[in-house]
């Protein structure tokens, strides 16, 4: 199965998807390529960091199952090889949500946002994400949110990240079932 968690920037799809790996079994993270820079303090396996020649020549070979320009930069997922048996995890925008939701109908796509505009901004804020990338990143928010309800087969708001984490692991859980 293909789970996606999509959503706007700094709703924490990413502390969901990290946490929702090590509670359930048999779940496979795809690790995303990407052309930004790491931001200071970023795991360096947070993703495959290249320059935009080396994304643009896998992109000619086909080498993503999907990928999106987002916020300037370009992202995309490898085609997924998880081990025999697992699920796979996406966290991904919804652009590329919609990508995958074309190439695999079956996917299920949990729409994550954040309780507030003001919550979300206090997030990317408190990630340390410079001022002028922030503005964006709410610019673009309503219109995500607009597409990302209409694609989604959950939504979760993600006000308690313990609560939200629990949601979407029960959905995960089910669905598997
Ligand atoms: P995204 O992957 O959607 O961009 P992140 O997972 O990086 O978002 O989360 C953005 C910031 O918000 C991080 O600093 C994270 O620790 C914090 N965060 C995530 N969920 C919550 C929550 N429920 N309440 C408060 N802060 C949160
Ligand atoms: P960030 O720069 O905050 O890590 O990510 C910016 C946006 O790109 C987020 O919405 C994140 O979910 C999205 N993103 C991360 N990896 C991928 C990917 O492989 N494909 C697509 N389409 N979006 C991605």
């Amino acid at each position: 199965m293909i789970f996606v968690i999509a959503g706007p920037s700094g709703v924490g799809k990413g502390s969901i998807a990290s946490a929702l790996c090590r509670r359930l079994p048999n779940l496979w993270l795809s690790r995303s390529w990407t052309t930004r820079p790491a931001r200071q303090g970023e795991p360096a396996d947070a993703y495959v960091f290249v320059d935009r020649a080396t994304f643009d020549a896998r992109v000619a070979e086909g080498g993503f199952l999907e990928w999106a320009e987002v916020f300037g930069n370009r992202y995309g997922t490898p085609w997924p090889e998880p081990p025999a048996g697992e699920d796979v995890l996406l966290e991904i925008d919804v652009q590329g949500a919609e990508q995958v939701r074309d190439r695999h109908p079956d996917a299920v796509v949990v729409f994550i946002e954040a309780p507030s505009r003001r919550a979300q901004e206090a997030r990317l804020r408190g990630r340390g994400d410079p001022e002028e990338l922030i503005a964006r990143r709410l610019a673009a928010a309503p219109e995500e949110e607009l597409v990302g309800r209409d694609l989604a087969d959950h939504i979760v708001v993600n006000d308690d990240l313990g609560r939200a984490i629990e949601e979407v692991a029960a959905i995960l859980e089910s669905r598997r079932r």
